[in-house]
């Protein structure tokens, strides 16, 4: 079985032996704790935790459990550099939407002792749809003899996207693009944003979830052009998405994507208080999304090097890979998004501010609509942990009902989303290549009729965005009055 379905809590250490009480019965956890409590394990806090998050002391928590993973660090199959992002953290969550049952009795081996108390909220066990579309997808994998990681045809769109992202470059900034229309380089500023947008659905995505093949050199080639290409880290990205929204989807104050702080800047949620200024959201929504990308530029790599957090998810001390990275794509970038034009192009600070500004609106908008409302709208569920931090219903039904689909089967939609038009297919299965959503959606879709789980779905990408703007404008509205 590979997600563990049982929560354990340690309740007293005693003469050193161990009590453990089970909210629910579990083949699988129970004789991992009896293989655990004969190695005489020990209880331990989720600060011992955080405090061991680099590589000399990488720890990490799974269903109750510590696991130390120094000796895994050179045998991890998705390379050292993604494990070490997750050390010192529950991870739960990120770690049972990545790994198989296989893998699972692995990391047994490296178990030191049980968890305390998380500081995370944990699902409740995992269901019969789960386990049922979880075996029958990677059926459909097996009977067609090919590994979901596999699609070769990906190098074909990771192309054309470099090839429009140098063509939008030389459009904007050379003499010979104005002198044929003064026009063009404007244009080339639009397309150069929706370029970098789709970079963001496809290089920083597939790379970042270690979805295009099973090696993790390809994925760190598809992260570090990005990075080049957008003065973006994908760093951040990795922990805002791969930690924060993947696993806990809707939940509010947890996902970093759904802007519920308190007071946050928009309020999308009965939980967050009423604030005066919420009022006026249905205006300014539009305006906020479309400064994404420049308040990021400015930001996140101060998240990884200064602050060491991205919002709530703390950020691992960077190694030194990470800042030799860091500072070659953040040459790379300053190169070409600033010395170029002026120095080798020569064109003026006003042009080339104008320019990148009409790129960055177009950029933000673009992603930040179909991220924020294929999640933020009435017909999505929210999840909600009770006052012990446990949600009831399992992680994979939740994946699909706090999930909105739209344009099922339309191909140009499919490749202008970067298959986040799969949304729900996508969350429960992170890892395999977007080039097989369109296939497996029936499946999912089948499992989740049989399973009465609710699969969210519109025929059409403004249907979604509809619903969104819906959403936004409910909320705008003090809670009285709804
Ligand atoms: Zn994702």
């Amino acid at each position: 079985m590979h997600r563990a379905s049982t929560l354990i809590q340690v309740v007293s250490e005693g003469d050193g032996h161990l009590q453990i009480t089970k909210k629910s019965s579990n083949v699988a956890v129970k004789s991992t704790t009896t293989k655990s409590s004969q190695k005489s394990i020990r209880t331990i806090t989720i600060e011992e935790v955080e405090a061991a998050n680099t590589e000399r002391k990488p720890w990490v928590a799974i269903r109750g459990k510590v696991y130390d993973l120094t000796n895994l660090l050179d045998k991890h199959p998705g390379g050292q550099e993604m494990l070490l992002l997750a050390a010192g953290r529950d991870a739960t969550a990120m770690y049972e939407s990545m790994h198989t049952d296989k893998n699972t009795k692995v990391l047994n081996k490296y178990v030191i002792g049980n968890l305390k108390k998380s500081n995370m909220p944990q699902f409740a066990e995992r269901s019969q749809f789960s386990i049922e579309v979880e075996q029958r997808v990677l059926q459909y994998f097996k009977n067609k003899g090919i590994d979901p990681r596999h699609a070769p045809g990906m190098v074909i769109i990771y192309t054309f996207l470099g090839l429009v992202f140098a063509a939008s470059f030389l459009g904007m900034f050379s003499e010979r693009a104005s002198q044929i229309n003064f026009l063009l380089p404007w244009f080339s500023a639009l397309v150069m944003g929706w370029c970098c947008a789709m970079m963001g659905f496809y290089h920083l995505h597939d790379g970042c979830h270690g979805a295009f093949s099973r090696n993790p050199t390809n994925w760190s080639i598809l992260r570090r052009i990005y990075e080049c290409l957008t003065g973006l880290s994908t760093t951040v990205w990795i922990y805002q998405h791969g930690f924060g929204h993947h696993p806990f989807t809707n939940v509010v104050g947890i996902d970093p994507d759904i802007l519920s702080a308190d007071p946050g800047i928009m309020r999308v949620h009965e939980d967050q208080p009423w604030w005066d200024f919420y009022g006026l959201q249905k205006y300014y929504w539009l305006p906020l999304y479309s400064q994404l990308v420049l308040s990021r530029k400015c930001f996140e790599w101060m998240d990884v090097f200064y602050y060491r957090a991205h919002k709530n998810i703390p950020i691992n001390p960077p190694t030194w890979t990470e800042m030799a990275w860091g500072a070659t794509t953040m040459s790379v970038y300053v190169a070409h998004h600033f010395i170029l034009p002026l120095f080798v192009f020569k064109i003026s600070i006003i042009r080339l501010i104008l320019l990148h500004t009409i790129s960055d609106l177009t950029w933000s908008l673009y992603l930040t609509l179909i991220f924020q409302a294929s999640h933020v709208n009435d017909e999505v569920a929210w999840p909600k942990p009770n006052e012990d931090g446990l949600i009831t219903a399992d992680w994979a039904k939740l994946q699909v009902e706090a999930s909105l689909d739209f344009a099922h089967d339309d191909a140009m939609t499919t490749f202008l989303c970067g298959s986040l038009n799969y949304q729900a297919v996508h969350h429960l299965f992170p890892y395999v290549c977007q080039w097989h959503y369109p296939a497996i959606a029936p499946i999912v879709k089948d499992a989740c009729k049989k399973h009465g789980v609710r699969y969210n779905l519109k025929d059409s990408i403004w249907g979604m965005i509809g619903a969104h703007i819906k959403r936004i404008n409910l909320f705008a509205e003090p809670p009285t009055l709804r």
